[in-house]
């Protein structure tokens, strides 16, 4: 369980850091930087000739050993409990939703999401993922797992009224009254517990009807109104995939855009997933009411679907990229952001490292309204800080070394993750967490059903 009293009296110095510091929404990388971490927020940040630091044997003076610091990863689009699924979907091209051979929520009791749960959230605190926007079934019994880990959790509860496994085995649409009060049932139990935290909180929540077609017009409705009424954030799938622009169309006689326009859900409020194969007018509606827009590189890219980036740029709209459950490292998403936009761009050299980074970090600090003290390594803001270890093998740095950390480093070469003054990964290891532990839980629980 996190610690506030212990973070309040958080006091050291990092030194010896090559940090990624961003200037006018360009990265550069600092070298001989120290950053003062006082509780849980960074105090002061600059030339390590010109620290403050003295020899005062009380405060801890930690040596990052040249590593490189980045601000935290902002993970805007994830399941963790899905986490464990990679290799079991990737050769279907659509969603596991809509599909019974892949394993999901449908299938698992509370108890095993949440163990998955658990082991997600390590395994995105390993990617670098300081916070993460997760959205699952039974998100209240997972929550207890995911605050564990030690990372920023914004959660919900994946809010529908359709029967998800009439969905998943037969392709059909049956709404049921019940299923939409169990499912907002487990979304008040997060509020009751969650509801006042604040920004030096790690665990927050939002709201997060899963999308347009597995919420009746109705329940996208009431839940505009009660995030509304808490002013909460709002995470949704939208435009998808097929399933839901024939199930929309023919259910609404609309598409999904005009559909959340109606229900009163288009806002800066609204964190929107996937987004594909959308013509430039809904594109423009988008940007137009500050919807931010989330791109999941790796499963959009999987069901055969350009990104629109560019579209979605030249109307303004604020573009994030997450990891979803495709890809288990957000490096390798940023990379694959770069290179596939490019394919597509007029301007393929706008594509650039630089602007990678800023849809893990400014922008989706911005789409979760924390502009002020996340996205950055500044002072002031909360000391959520990823470390890579130079790797003598894949880069010799002498310039570009932005690009190095985009194009060549993964995952692994993450040594350390600092979450609100708090070493959540220390030398390539979960701090709260037993891994293994997790992995062996896991692996029992998909023995059980794999063979169902
Ligand atoms: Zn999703």
């Amino acid at each position: 369980m996190h610690d506030a009293s212990r973070t309040l009296g958080n006091e050291y110095w990092l030194v010896n850091v090559a940090a990624v510091i961003e200037h006018d929404g360009k990265f550069e990388v600092r070298h001989h930087t120290s950053i003062h971490v006082v509780g849980n927020a960074i105090a002061w940040i600059g030339d390590s000739e010109r620290s403050s630091l003295t020899s005062d044997a009380k405060v801890r003076v930690i040596d990052a050993h040249d590593a490189y610091a980045l601000p935290g990863f902002i993970n805007t689009h994830v399941h963790s409990a899905l986490l464990s699924n990679h290799g079991r979907g990737d050769d279907y091209a659509g969603a596991p939703i809509y599909q019974h051979r892949v394993a999901q929520g449908i299938m698992f009791s509370p108890d095993e999401l949440a163990v998955l749960a658990g082991f997600g959230a390590v395994q995105a605190a390993l990617m670098g993922s300081t916070t993460i926007v997760d959205n699952y079934e039974h998100e209240d019994a997972s929550a207890g797992y995911l605050e564990h880990v030690g990372i920023r959790c914004y959660v919900s509860e994946r809010v529908h009224d359709a029967d998800l496994a009439v969905l998943a085995y037969s392709g059909r649409y049956e709404y049921q009254h019940a299923i939409r009060e169990q499912t907002l049932s487990r979304q008040h139990n997060l509020e009751d517990r969650y509801a006042a935290n604040g920004d030096d909180d790690l665990m927050r929540v939002m709201i997060g009807p899963h999308g347009p077609d597995t919420c009746s017009r109705e329940l996208l409705a009431e839940c505009s109104r009660l995030a509304k009424a808490r002013q909460q954030l709002v995470a949704i799938h939208l435009s998808q995939g097929a399933h839901e622009r024939d199930q929309v169309s023919s259910r609404d006689g609309m598409d999904s855009v005009e559909l959340l326009d109606s229900c009163g859900l288009l806002g800066p409020w609204l964190l929107a997933g996937h987004c594909l194969s959308l013509p430039r007018s809904r594109i423009a509606r988008l940007a137009q009411a500050k919807t931010h827009v989330i791109q999941m590189v790796g499963a959009n890219l999987k069901s055969g679907c350009r990104l629109q980036s560019d579209e979605f740029a030249q109307a303004g709209a604020n573009v994030c990229v997450a990891t979803d459950n495709m890809m288990p490292d957000m490096l390798d998403c940023l990379r694959l952001y770069v290179l596939v936009n490019r394919l597509d761009s007029p301007h393929p050299d706008n594509y650039d490292a630089s602007r990678a980074l800023a849809s893990a970090t400014i922008n989706p600090a911005l789409a979760i309204g924390r502009s002020h003290d996340l996205g950055r390594l500044a002072k002031g803001y909360k000391a959520d800080i990823v470390l890579i270890e130079p790797n003598p093998v894949v880069s010799v740095p002498a310039s570009g070394e932005l690009q190095h950390i985009v194009y060549n480093y993964r995952r692994d070469d993450i040594r350390d993750v600092i979450v609100n003054g708090e070493f959540v990964v220390k030398d390539h290891a979960p701090v709260n967490a037993d891994l293994m532990q997790l992995r062996q839980e896991a692996l029992r629980i998909f023995a059980v059903h794999d063979h169902d």
